[in-house]
C-alpha cells in the first residue's frame, strides 16, 4: 500500500504546517533535508513537494526533472 501526498504550489504557511506535522521543518532549517531525486539540499525556497511512502517521507526540489519524478 502506498500513500501519496503531493503538494504542488503550496502556500508557505500551509506548507510549514504540513512539514511540522512530519517533523521536516527542523531538518530543512538545519540543512539536513535533501531532494529524493537529485540529493540537492532542500530549502523552503526550492522545496516543491513531498510524498509519504509507507513510513518514509520523501521530498523533492523544484528542478524540472525532480518535479517530473515527484508527480509519478
Ligand atoms: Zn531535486
Amino acid at each position: 500500500m502506498k500513500q501519496k501526498i503531493q503538494l504542488p504550489a503550496i502556500h508557505d504557511k500551509d506548507l510549514r504546517k504540513v512539514l511540522d506535522k512530519f517533523g521536516l521543518s527542523n531538518l530543512i532549517d538545519d540543512g539536513k533535508a535533501n531532494c529524493h531525486s537529485c540529493s540537492k539540499q532542500i530549502t523552503f525556497d526550492n522545496l516543491y513537494g513531498l510524498k509519504v511512502l509507507n513510513q518514509n517521507i520523501i521530498i523533492f526540489c523544484d528542478e524540472p526533472e525532480c518535479i517530473d519524478k515527484s508527480s509519478k
